[in-house]
């Protein structure tokens, strides 16, 4: 009998309450709640935590993005936060390439009569490796660390909620996980012990097939609307197709990883 905590009702929640794949319904949660906590004022003023994203050279691309998005389209963040952030990111990687320069710039030779100019022999490689350290981070950005850890930590709830019986025959019915997130539970389920992990992999894996079959006949009927001959039919479940089919063959945007 599975044992109801807040992260079961949490995937419960997610299966019941979306289209899409539950754990990326997470994730697109965990993200609107991270994004504020990144700018709150508690943590742009947390010494230790701006230290850390100074050691990621800032946040990527993706999640500077959506920070800029949550102050000045969505006006639900202040601005302060963020001016810290790319202040002391600019600062860093300004201080090191100040420092490569120093190495390229052109030295006076030593000796003759008249003081002459010449180019040091550039080293290439050297400079491009030293720029790419100057500009790139020694860590990942913050935001996909916490989303990471979280997404990692509702994978291993909803494998332990997989091994009770009733909840697999819930699962079965359900729409199943996008390709990223079908991934990376196979991915977790080898390295978890679970009583039933045979019986998990089997369920995860049909939910996963009738799942796509499903996307697939979306699609074909999709696109045997768009043809002439079909102009006048009424639309129905398929005029979701493609909007089913981005969930599920690349999840939530901004999560790469498959592990
Ligand atoms: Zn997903
Ligand atoms: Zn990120």
């Amino acid at each position: 009998m599975l044992k109801h905590t807040s992260h079961t009702i949490a995937i419960l929640n997610a299966m019941g309450n979306s289209e899409k794949c539950p754990l990326c319904h997470l994730w697109e949660k965990d993200e609107e709640r991270e994004i504020g906590h990144l700018l709150s004022n508690e943590v742009v003023m947390d010494p230790g935590f701006r230290d850390k994203v100074l050691l990621a050279k800032g946040f990527c691309s993706y999640h500077s993005h959506k920070l800029f998005k949550a102050i000045y389209t969505d006006f639900r963040e202040d601005s302060l936060g963020l001016a810290l952030y790319f202040q002391g990111i600019a600062d860093a990687v300004l201080d090191e390439l100040v420092t490569i320069s120093s190495y390229t710039r052109e030295t006076p030779k030593r000796g003759g009569t008249t003081s002459r100019i010449r180019k040091r022999r550039l080293d290439f490689s050297n400079l491009s490796s030293g720029v790419s350290k100057a500009i790139q981070g020694k860590q990942a950005c913050p935001a996909c660390q916490s989303l990471e850890a979280s997404d990692r930590a509702h994978l291993n709830t909803l494998l332990r909620m997989l091994d009770d019986e009733d909840f697999r025959g819930d699962f079965r019915s359900s729409l199943g996980l996008c390709l990223p997130h079908f991934a990376s539970a196979f991915s977790l389920l080898s390295q978890t012990s679970l009583a039933n992990s045979g019986e998990v992999a089997l369920a995860l894996m049909g939910t996963e097939i009738s799942h796509l079959q499903s996307v697939g006949q979306l699609l074909s009927e999709f696109i045997k609307k768009q043809s002439y001959e079909f102009l006048n039919e009424p639309r129905g479940e398929e005029v979701k197709a493609n909007s089913i089919a981005l969930n599920t063959l690349t999840g939530v945007e901004g999560r790469y990883s498959g592990s």
